[in-house]
């Protein structure tokens, strides 16, 4: 096995790969960059050496701090990393704020002038980056296991700070996600030890190991014994212990495979510590043992759809009890009434519209929200009524001479002033 390599031109020399907990480091600067994103101008700095792991690999980049109190630069300026890239080799850290020529920092005071041959001190977020190392780590053991009992492969990983996915070419039933979410927590139960390795070519050919894409130059592997052996660049805890608990928290089908939502680490202790609340919250509410929140919560479904059922009847009744105020020799009849079932509507219109010669209507809803409405006459025709509330307030509906129905945004007084 051979040593880790240093390519000629890689610029930039990557710490993060030789040591994933190192969270700080001194560094020159080499060179710095003008850019634009569309927003605004950027400064990006090249440094001889970084422990910042640049976005790749489906990973978000580091986050963190560049301060010029190092030998040979201005005093005093912390800078914030705010993303990290790679490309042919080199390495380039965005900060904040333009520090060429100083400027005026975000925490208050003049920003030095950085420039090529400055020592800068790097800092990492270091919480954050442990919770990606623990997630990293637990997407691989989830997909060393998927491929080695099922046969399919991990075609799409995403690692940032709202969530994990993990993109498989098979489908997996309720009963084998439990299993393998059981498997993998076993594995951190087993505290393996997590190798990085970069074999020579020979060696290389030896090994059938998981890759996403082609890769050129020196591979570097991360082996999980027994479990996983996989290309890939990113920093990954030293054991399996370290990740503490791998939660699949939802899954979906996706391009005729599936995408698995996961959380390791600290983000699933949190998720579960979220979770017990919830329940807790939703046990008081029903008044049910945790156990049993789900029966509370039929329970309460179907009461909902008891009161729902008398509401409908008790409406119906009230309706019918109205039409009885109403004088029997009144031709055009509108009634406006609250939200009502559109059945119950329906036939009032047409009981109204039985016992009285003109146009008879009923208006469901309120002043504030508008109103669905349903008119029907047996003696003219009803889109009369239609083209004027069409032409008055905007109404929107249609149907034939005999019925119309349709909903309109305006007062009762407005409408009744329409109608007149
Ligand atoms: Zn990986």
């Amino acid at each position: 096995m051979s040593d880790k390599k240093q390519t000629a031109c890689d610029l930039t020399r990557k710490l993060y790969e030789e040591d994933a907990y190192l969270s700080r480091c001194e560094a020159k600067v080499l060179e710095i960059r003008k850019s634009d994103d569309g927003k605004g101008s950027l400064t990006e700095v090249i440094l001889d050496r970084t422990v910042f792991f640049p976005e790749g690999g489906g990973q978000s980049p580091d986050r963190g701090w560049l301060m010029t109190s190092g030998n040979g630069a201005a005093e005093g300026g912390v800078y914030e990393v705010t993303d990290v890239q790679i490309a042919d080799g080199v390495i380039s850290h965005t900060i904040a704020i333009n520090p060429v020529g100083g400027g005026v920092l975000a925490s208050g005071g003049n920003a030095p002038a950085l420039k090529p041959g400055d020592t800068v001190m790097l800092q990492i977020d270091w919480e954050r980056r442990f919770s990606f190392m623990q997630n990293h780590t637990g997407e691989h053991i989830l997909s060393g296991l998927m491929h080695n009992k099922y046969g399919f492969d991990n075609i799409g990983f995403h690692l940032s700070d709202n969530s994990v996915t993990l993109d498989i070419n098979g489908q997996l039933d309720e009963e084998q996600i439990l299993q393998l979410e059981w498997d993998a927590n076993e594995v951190v139960y087993r505290n393996i030890p997590v190798e990085i390795l970069y074999p020579s070519d020979e060696e290389l050919t030896q090994y059938t190991y998981r890759s996403k894409i082609e890769i050129e130059g020196q591979v570097r592997l991360v082996r999980i014994p027994d479990v996983d052996l996989c290309a890939c660049c990113a920093t990954h805890v030293h054991r399996t212990g370290e990740i503490g608990l791998v939660k699949i928290v939802r899954v979906l089908k996706f391009n005729g495979g599936m995408r698995l939502f996961i959380s390791c680490g600290r983000r699933a202790f949190e998720l579960v510590q979220r979770h017990q609340q919830r329940v807790e919250e939703v046990s008081h509410l029903t008044n049910r043992s945790q156990d049993e929140i789900g029966d509370g919560v039929r329970h309460l479904l179907d009461e909902i759809g008891r009161l729902k059922q008398k509401n409908r009847e008790l409406e119906y009744k009230a309706a019918f009890l109205r039409l009885e105020t109403i004088p029997s020799d009144l031709k055009d009849v509108f009634l406006f009434v609250g939200e009502m079932d559109t059945i119950v509507q329906r036939n009032l219109v047409n009981r109204l519209a039985e016992e009285h010669e003109g146009v008879c209507g009923v208006f469901s809803g309120s002043d504030e929200t508008g109103y669905r409405y349903i008119i029907a006459s047996r003696t003219q025709d009803s889109r009369e009524t239609q083209k004027k509330l069409r032409e008055k307030l905007g109404a929107k509906g249609g149907g034939k001479p005999e019925m119309i129905q349709g909903s309109v945004s305006g007062t009762k007084e407005s409408i009744e002033r329409a109608l007149s």
